[in-house]
């Protein structure tokens, strides 16, 4: 019979605090565990008991991100995302406002008509999962396993929504009369084609004159470390497709053709040496990249008639997409290059200096972490760039984005809590009264 094993009393308490947080249980059972002298390392399971956590204070944000993650609303669909959400901010007097455009579900909620506005931005969406064999737990049915929560849109976005829901529940209790307004922008078409969220939601209260003035994206901009990473600006992006024009011949008789790949290489050449602008204090410099180039037959005595190519531009506030084309233009037109192009804007390039909401953001993450957060412009587009322009002050504040959009995409579960505090903060900074 093995001995029996003494408790060292507080030691079990933190214990069992720290995995009813993890697992939002209302009971835990223990299994007590002795481990055996070497030659044996296995233990000997001394016995289970259950403890009664009914009562004690659970994490509200990581049971509402559960809740969310159970839900497999893969762009467009919302599944039931958004109820979930207005349920509970109906619930602490939140106006809801469902407006569906298309086959997609976007929710605005309000507290209080007057300005200014600090408005949660985000969606509900989440990109397909790929491969369920790839995954080591189903995405759809989330799974803590050593401190991580496992699932579709554990880190991009839903477990910041549910910290946004809970930051308001936990600030209106104690500033019932607080200042302006809480707003919620969310869309489930933020991983999709992006035509029928957020930018159809700007242009309705645009129309009706509803501003925002403070919009907080929730997108995970974390790198690190939770709050290491802000997002307070994005680049814009300007595509292009490049059609060169050539006349096609045998190799071997040259002067009889004109040659597509030559005529464009000096130009492409120079396209890539170009220094479009240095960037600025916010945006590393302009940069140009090609992503495609197609041409010739698949025979080697064959010169080719076209030559069709892809670029993009990620272009900082120093310089202008129309800037950016006139200066391809010139350098395409003074190597007499033969070409049709077509350009495709996807995003203008947005900036929030500093000012009131990233002092607010920095305040609040430095209070909650204890680490001085960076300003970043880096990363992709967001929805961020159809709010911008409205004349909203736009951040973007969420969990690690290290995981994003991969097979078991997952979320430090220690980092719910402190998530939820900072964004309660950023309100205690702007709307307590
Ligand atoms: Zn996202």
């Amino acid at each position: 019979m093995p001995s029996p094993i003494r408790l060292k009393k507080r030691k079990t308490k933190c214990n069992v605090i720290d995995l009813k947080k993890t697992l939002c249980l209302d009971k835990v059972f223990l299994y007590l565990k002795r481990p055996l002298p070497y030659p044996h390392d296995s233990p000997i399971i001394l016995g289970t008991f259950s403890i009664d956590l009914t009562g004690m204070n659970h994490s509200e944000t990581l049971e509402l991100s559960l809740q969310l993650l159970r839900q497999p609303s893969v762009t467009p669909v919302d599944h039931s995302c958004q109820n979930i959400m207005a349920d509970r901010l109906e619930k602490i007097g939140f106006n809801i406002e469902s407006m569906r455009f298309e086959d997609v579900d976007n929710l605005w909620a309000r507290k209080g008509t007057q300005a200014p506005v600090l408005c949660f931005a985000g969606h509900t969406d989440v990109v397909p999962t790929g491969s369920l064999d790839d995954w080591n737990s189903d995405p759809f049915v989330p799974e803590i396993r050593d401190g991580k929560l496992y699932g579709r849109g554990s880190a991009d976005m839903k477990t910041a929504l549910a910290a946004m829901v809970v930051a308001s529940e936990r600030f209106v209790a104690k500033h019932p009369n607080h200042k302006g307004s809480i707003a919620f922008l969310i869309t489930s078409d933020e991983e999709g084609p992006s035509i029928n969220g957020t930018v159809k939601v700007v242009e309705a209260l645009e129309a009706r004159n509803e501003k925002m003035t403070w919009c907080l994206v929730g997108e995970p901009s974390s790198t690190n470390q939770l709050g290491d990473i802000v997002k307070n600006g994005r680049r814009g992006s300007l595509n292009a497709k490049l059609t060169v024009k050539g006349k096609q011949g045998h190799v071997a008789y040259p002067h009889l053709a004109i040659n597509p790949i030559h005529t464009v290489s000096k130009a492409l050449a120079e396209l890539c040496d170009t220094v479009w602008d240095n960037g600025n204090e916010y945006f590393p410099a302009t940069s140009f990249q090609i992503s495609n180039i197609h041409s010739g037959t698949g025979a080697t005595n064959v010169v080719p008639g076209t030559m069709n190519t892809l670029f993009n531009f990620r272009y900082s506030t120093e310089v202008t997409a129309e800037e950016l084309k006139a200066r391809t233009l010139e350098i395409l037109d003074r190597h007499n290059v033969n070409y049709d192009i077509e350009w495709t804007l996807s995003g203008l390039p947005f900036l929030t200096p500093v000012g009131e909401l990233v002092n607010a953001a920095q305040n609040a993450i430095r209070n909650v972490t204890g680490i001085e957060t960076e300003l970043s412009t880096s990363g992709g587009t967001s929805d961020g760039r159809f709010i911008a322009p409205t004349g909203a002050q736009v951040l973007e504040l969420g969990v690690l984005n290290a995981s994003i959009h991969q097979i078991d995409e997952h979320v430090n579960v220690a980092d719910l809590e402190p998530l939820a505090e900072i964004y309660e903060q950023i309100l205690e900074g702007l709307l307590a009264n």
